[in-house]
């Protein structure tokens, strides 16, 4: 039987090493990943000594054709109860003005942080010539900015509304064939994401964090999460980072907090990634940013997420990519961003070692030329393609 992970009042996980987590397998490819993944889990964390109890709970069309619910509360409640949990990708439902249930299960939580990771993994086919200088961990704003869903269509009753009320309030004047979308950024929630951010640089001995913005063209949204961002370093942690202006470059041990604004930093990303350790920034720039930076480390098909509210410990780890549905049951894509995502959940477990085992039995697969389709279709060196179940089954005996 497994325990439950809880969490003290300071914050502090309590992982037995037996728990409980909650997955959803997923839609489409979910059946392939799922497995394959779960084996690799199931092998690392016996290694280390500990046993998770894995429990099922439906999302998706599994969730819809079992239930009659494509989000049955019964998983929400789940994650809810056991604070971590794992999914595969969801489909979804097009048509009915449908929400993604993506997007439903990170606010019903507030899972308010997207962690992205993004590290080259040697062997790894990638558009750089140097790829390795990629390490760079994304902190995305997840439950704000214009992704609140704020927005009225054109030339509705509402959007007349809204226009007439800017012009009246404010004399803005506004075409009256435009669509409004509202971008909220509120010091509270920039300032849980800046502190998470600056937490996991401590946390992970990483030496610079960067405020990610569009402040000088929106001040008081994306100016004011730059502005809030150095408050909370001076605030509440002076004693172990310092901001760029404060001691103009040289941060003396400590972690060297700066900004960037979010064009110059899409180009530097490219240009200059080993100048780019930590970044936090508001949600769309996040989103660019961390796909950006997947492509430049082999694709979707590798690259991990996870969405975390630091504050109850709830966290739900993700493949990032979608549940490609022509190859569902093939037994033929990509399972490393589920395994990869799994490897992350076992580092915010602090399972350390374990997450480190994963991390690098699948650069040793890699490299050893166990490839997946997608890679190997994007390299000229010999390769050998295997099936998703194979590639897991080598990561697995690499442990
Ligand atoms: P997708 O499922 O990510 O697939 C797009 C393409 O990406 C695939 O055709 C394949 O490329 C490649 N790919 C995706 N996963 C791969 C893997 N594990 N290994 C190797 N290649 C992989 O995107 P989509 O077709 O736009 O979306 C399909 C459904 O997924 C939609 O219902 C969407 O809403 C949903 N979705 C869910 C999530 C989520 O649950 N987090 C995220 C995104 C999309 P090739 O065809 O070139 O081989």
């Amino acid at each position: 039987m497994g325990e439950m992970i809880t969490i003290e009042e300071d914050g502090t996980l309590c992982v037995p090493d037996n728990p409980t987590i909650p997955f959803i397998e997923g839609d489409g490819i979910g059946i392939d990943i799922w497995p394959a993944a779960r084996s690799v889990f199931d092998t690392a964390a016996s290694k280390y000594g500990y046993q998770i109890e894995w429990i099922e709970v439906l999302a998706g069309e599994k969730a819809y054709n079992e239930t009659g619910s494509w989000l049955p509360i019964d998983t929400l409640t789940a994650f809810e109860k056991y604070l971590v949990g794992i999914k595969g990708p969801i489909a979804t439902p097009v048509g009915g003005g449908y929400r993604s249930l993506n997007v439903v299960i990170r606010q019903a939580l507030d899972l308010y942080v997207c962690l992205r990771p993004l590290i080259w993994f040697k062997g790894v086919p990638s558009p750089m010539k140097e790829p390795y200088l990629v390490d760079i961990v994304v902190f995305r704003e997840n439950t704000e900015d214009i992704y609140a869903g704020l927005e009225v269509e054109a030339c509705t009753p509402h959007s007349k509304k809204m226009i007439e009320l800017l012009q009246d309030t404010f004399g803005w004047e506004i075409r009256s064939d435009s669509g409004i979308g509202i971008k909220p950024v509120s010091k509270f929630r920039s300032q849980r994401l800046q502190r998470a951010a600056l937490n996991y640089a401590v946390e992970h001995n990483r030496k610079r964090v960067h405020w990610v913005h569009k402040g000088n063209i929106m001040k008081f949204t994306e100016g004011a999460f730059r502005n809030w961002g150095y408050e909370v370093v001076r605030e509440e942690f002076a004693d172990v980072a310092i901001a760029w202006h404060d001691c103009n470059g040289d941060a003396q041990g400590k972690i060297l907090v700066q900004d960037a604004i979010a064009d110059i930093a899409l180009q530097q990303v490219l240009t200059r990634p080993a100048d780019f350790d930590v970044i936090a920034t508001t949600n769309l720039n996040g989103d660019y940013i961390s796909d950006a930076l997947a492509a430049q480390v082999g694709g979707i098909g590798i690259a991990p997420g996870a969405n975390i509210n630091y504050s109850t410990g709830r966290g739900v780890f993700e493949a990032i990519h979608g549940t490609a549905p022509k190859y569902a049951g093939l037994d033929k894509v990509n399972p490393s961003s589920l395994i990869l995502s799994g490897a992350l959940m076992f580092d915010y477990l602090g399972w350390t070692e374990a997450a480190n085992a994963i991390n690098k039995a699948i650069e040793a697969s890699i490299n050893d030329g166990i490839v997946t389709y997608d890679l190997a279709r994007l390299t000229a060196a010999n390769v050998t393609k295997v099936k998703c179940s194979e590639f897991a089954a080598a990561v697995a005996s690499r442990i």
